[in-house]
């Protein structure tokens, strides 16, 4: 009897206390949501510049008609368009290489130097890439691959061609405005480095001993080091409608290849045991697939929700401001989209698959190769272990054979950072600027040596129908876009700093 009106208490006191909990809770997170200040900055106010946009379009045009493959076979190289795209430079930006240093680094790199006002002051570094991945598709072009050609479709006029996006667009852009501001007789405050790599496609040899370079001449502590990134992005996050948004990546994710190898007995097929080395190696990969790395909300993406809660429409902004208890709700959204997933997971690609010679004959051998994009904070060993556990079983060896680890992670907040956001606020003024995580890999990483302080942008609208045209058919860039990206490095490049 006691004990059942012992729970009758309790039953009573729960459901009277269980609202009120809830209700504090729903409290707390709408004060926290209200009292969250939004995070972004007033445009920068430097001098928009005077460009003539039907020049620099042509310009990008002959660059993008030099073919500057990065092949997948080195033997393949072609120093050629290499050549004449360094003497274009020269002949489209006169100014810029008469009053910049220019020196020639790993035979096709370019290093230049735009001597400050204020040389000892720290100095800024804009990379960007001269080389472009093949074309694997020419027929499924709508225009032929390197045309270079303007193309005015829909009141809306655009660049064709490989590289216009990635990453030749990035690449003009800067000294199409290196090129007006040095007409004017502007000087940068800070010293100012170009450095524009010719292999970073296959693996940046040129990045590599540009920044070598850099570090044998001092330069260990650059104000701020730019390269490409991800583009403003539409709809990646519900709640943030019509904005788009600016994530200027403070890292970037390893990227390593895996090898799944199972010796055979090998033999003939008449007399096979239960399974062959391609069984194996199949029930291996299934295990692999089934097992995603575990889901990690934190670091440079975390930071993305600290800029962009503020800014989302109800109910959204409630879970963006207070991840302190929904980081496993959101989490568990963004998992749901192999894009979103992307950011808070290690991924997993089997990519190639190898084994057996003849259909009556045990396979000898088979193996699997994995292609992981791995997170900030692991490393490609622990991905190594993580396999072997997974698998379990000692006939299934597993090797990291190529590849590298997560970059290191840039501050989100400071100087570097607010002058960036500046200048985007000033050439995209709805968008969003958060700090964010690159899932893809840039010449960037090889300077850590040269700065702490490295962000990845590429100062263009980045459309969901434009994703696939990375690396990919159709690749084009709208002429607006080229002339907010060449706006971007003016204001860059005039920024002052403290
Ligand atoms: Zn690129």
């Amino acid at each position: 009897m006691a004990e059942a009106s012992r729970a009758r208490t309790w039953l009573r006191r729960g459901l009277i206390a269980a609202p009120i909990a809830l209700l504090a809770v729903l409290a707390l997170t709408l004060g926290i949501t209200l009292a969250s200040p939004s995070r972004q900055l007033e445009a920068a106010t430097t001098p928009a510049l005077s460009l003539d946009m039907d020049g620099a379009a042509a310009r990008l045009g002959e660059a993008v008609r030099l073919e500057t493959i990065s092949p997948e076979d080195p033997a393949d190289f072609d120093p050629e368009p290499f050549l004449a795209f360094h003497a274009l430079l020269e002949r489209s930006y006169p100014k810029t290489h008469a009053a910049l240093e220019r020196q020639v680094i790993a035979d096709y790199s370019l290093r230049y130097r735009w001597e400050g006002a204020r040389p000892e002051l720290p100095p800024v570094v804009l990379l960007a890439h001269m080389d472009v991945v093949p074309i694997a598709e020419p027929e499924a072009w709508t225009r032929p691959p390197f045309s270079g050609e303007r193309v005015d479709e829909a009141g809306e006029a655009a660049v064709w061609g490989r590289g216009t996006m990635d990453d030749k667009g990035n690449l003009l852009a800067i000294f199409e405005a290196a090129e007006v501001l040095v007409a004017q007789g502007f000087v940068p405050e800070r010293t100012i480095y170009l450095c524009f790599g010719h292999d970073e496609e296959v693996g940046g040899t040129g990045a590599q001993a540009i920044a070598a370079s850099l570090v044998e001449d001092g330069v260990t502590n650059a104000a701020l080091v730019y390269d490409e990134g991800t583009g403003v992005l539409q709809g990646l996050f519900p709640g943030l409608p019509e904005r788009g948004m600016a994530m200027v990546a403070l890292a970037e994710k390893g990227n390593i290849v895996v090898e799944l190898r199972v010796e055979g007995e090998g033999g003939h097929g008449s007399t096979p045991p239960d399974q062959t080395a391609i069984g194996v190696l199949a029930a291996a990969i299934a295990k692999v697939e089934a097992n995603p790395f575990p889901a990690r909300l934190e670091g440079p993406f975390l930071h993305t929700f600290e800029y962009a809660g503020p800014e989302m429409d109800w109910p959204l902004r409630l879970v963006a401001t207070n991840l302190w208890l929904f980081r496993p709700v959101l989490q568990a959204v963004l998992l749901g989209k192999p894009r979103t997933a992307a950011f808070v997971r290690t991924t997993t690609a089997v990519t190639v698959i190898e084994g057996g010679v003849k259909a009556n004959v045990l396979p000898p051998r088979a193996t699997a190769r994995i292609n992981h994009r791995v997170m900030i904070g692991e490393t490609p060993e622990g991905v190594v272990d993580y396999l072997e556990a997974v698998i379990d079983d000692p006939r299934v060896e597993v090797e990291h054979t190529a590849g590298h680890g997560p970059s290191g992670v840039s501050p989100h907040e400071g100087q570097a950072f607010d002058i960036v956001a500046r200048a985007l606020r000033a050439v995209h003024p709805d968008v969003v600027v958060a700090p964010t995580l690159n899932v893809a890999g840039s010449d960037a990483r090889y300077y850590e040596e040269v700065s702490e302080v490295i962000y990845r942008f590429s100062a263009f609208r980045l459309e969901d129908h434009d994703v696939a045209r990375y690396h990919g058919v159709d690749e084009r860039l709208r002429v607006s876009d080229y002339e907010t990206m060449i706006q971007f490095y003016g204001h860059l490049i005039q920024a002052s700093w403290d």
